[in-house]
């Protein structure tokens, strides 16, 4: 335990599945609100949720990030967690990756011909 290694795995709180730490989005509940942390920095118990359209579109209960931040008295409004899952979606749709390039070290680059 405790060793780093270069993959640090995550589960994503929607799906329930381990993913590579990089490939999920981490947020965090700083007094009452809902933040991405984009970084993953911030303090605090931090939930992941997989960058694809398929877990931010199940993520929209408050409940589940309640539960998943461990908030015991303070809670969360709906607003916040639809208002982070349309910025999250907003993110996903505007960056459509032509393929997974995770480092595979024979990524074909694709580069558009002028
Ligand atoms: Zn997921």
């Amino acid at each position: 335990m405790g060793a780093r290694l270069r993959t640090i795995e995550r589960t994503c709180c929607i799906c329930r599945s381990k993913g590579d730490k990089r490939t999920l989005i981490r947020l965090v509940a700083q007094g009452g609100v809902l933040v991405i942390d984009d970084h993953q920095r911030f303090p605090g118990r931090g939930g992941y949720v997989h960058a694809t359209i398929e877990c931010l579109s199940r993520m929209g209960q408050q409940q589940r990030w309640e539960r998943a931040l461990r908030l015991k008295g303070a809670s969360l409004e709906a607003s916040q967690v639809s208002r982070v899952v349309m910025e999250l979606m907003t993110r996903v749709r505007g960056s459509v990756a032509p393929s997974e390039d995770r480092g595979s070290g024979k990524v074909h680059s694709r580069k558009i011909r002028l």
